[in-house]
């Protein structure tokens, strides 16, 4: 395995019954990296999460953590893992230093290092204040951070959070997210979501998944600046059939904004704003207005994940 990389992720499915939740799923994650783990609900990623952690079996495919198969040296691949579940696993009638230290045990840590595990991922999280406090009074935000902080007492390498903001207050979600770019600069970080913004923020790089299956894999620079894809919104006086406007070369979706207005996604080696204007032209749609767009992680995901829905409202506003 090449040194930096941290977690393989080769070919895993996963089914329950007939229904397949992970479909094929192939990835990789380099130490330091902060990797967006977001599709909509049901898409697979907590099924996903679980089976890295080697919390739940793949039907198929392998997982590797540090050099470590997480079923075959289950052990050892787990030492380098952190995971915080959905739902943060926290005894709420024991106090934060009495669950951390319980936490601190099961991983092993020994006596002599407890007490400085405990008070650096107490640091780190925030919960210096909070030690003596029962987990049932705190906030859900602390109660979050609690989740953290078990999840990064033993310093694993590769930090996995699975919806860590869901259910949190804005003012919450701001300081979980800015304790998430501060594990970042120890740990690698998977941070699953639905929350575009959230991966926007804090990520180096997004997975998008569908269905089970990965549609996206792309540095968060790379879809920022340099994209394969554009967007332009063109606004037509005339505007032919949707068909018609599908086919123009190098034009990969197009969403209806209204009666007049198109927003274009093209392929840039295909398709630029003046091949379009020139078809408009040509064609006689009544040009009246052309704004190039960057194709945004939010156009970009709704391009990926609601194919089936946009095809059917199109359908309908063209007809
Ligand atoms: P996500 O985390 O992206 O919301 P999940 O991994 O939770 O998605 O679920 C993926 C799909 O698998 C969904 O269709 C969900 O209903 C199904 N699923 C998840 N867990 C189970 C289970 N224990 N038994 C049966 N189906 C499940």
């Amino acid at each position: 395995m090449n040194k930096e990389t941290l977690v393989k992720v080769e070919h895993i499915s996963r089914y329950y019954g007939d229904h397949c939740a992970v479909d094929d799923l192939s990835f990789s994650v380099s130490r330091g990296e902060v990797l967006g783990f977001l599709g909509p609900n049901g898409a697979g990623k907590s099924t996903s999460m679980q089976i890295i952690c080697g919390v739940l079996a793949a039907s198929d495919g392998n997982v590797s953590v540090a050099g470590h198969d997480i079923i075959d040296e289950a052990k050892l691949a787990k030492q380098h893992i952190g995971f915080l579940p959905e739902q943060p696993p926290l005894y709420t009638d024991l106090t934060v230093d009495e669950y951390l230290k319980y936490c601190g045990r099961l991983r092993k840590i020994s006596s002599n290092n407890i007490t400085s595990s405990l008070a650096n991922c107490k640091e780190r999280c925030g919960l210096n204040d909070a030690g003596g406090r029962l987990i049932s009074n705190l906030s859900k935000g602390f109660q979050q951070r609690v989740g953290i902080a078990q999840a990064i007492i033993h310093s694993p390498s590769v930090v996995i959070l699975d919806e860590p903001t869901s259910g949190l207050d804005p003012i919450q979600i701001v300081e979980i997210r800015s304790l998430i770019s501060e594990l970042s600069e120890d740990h690698s970080v998977i941070l699953s979501t639905h929350i575009l913004s959230e991966v926007q923020s804090s990520c180096d790089r997004v997975l998008i998944i569908n269905r089970g299956k990965l549609v996206l894999d792309e540095s968060m620079l790379s879809l920022q600046g340099d994209s394969k894809h554009s967007c332009c919104i063109v606004a037509l006086q005339k505007p032919p059939l949707l068909e018609e406007l599908e086919k123009t070369d190098g034009v990969t979706h197009i969403d209806v904004i209204d009666q007049y207005r198109f927003r274009i996604t093209y392929l840039q080696d295909i398709c630029t704003p003046a091949i379009l204007a020139n078809t408009a032209s040509t064609a006689d749609w009544g040009l009246f207005e052309l704004i190039p767009e960057h194709d945004s992680l939010e156009q970009t995901f709704m391009r990926l994940t609601l194919d089936d829905l946009n095809h059917v409202q199109q359908s309908t506003l063209s007809s």
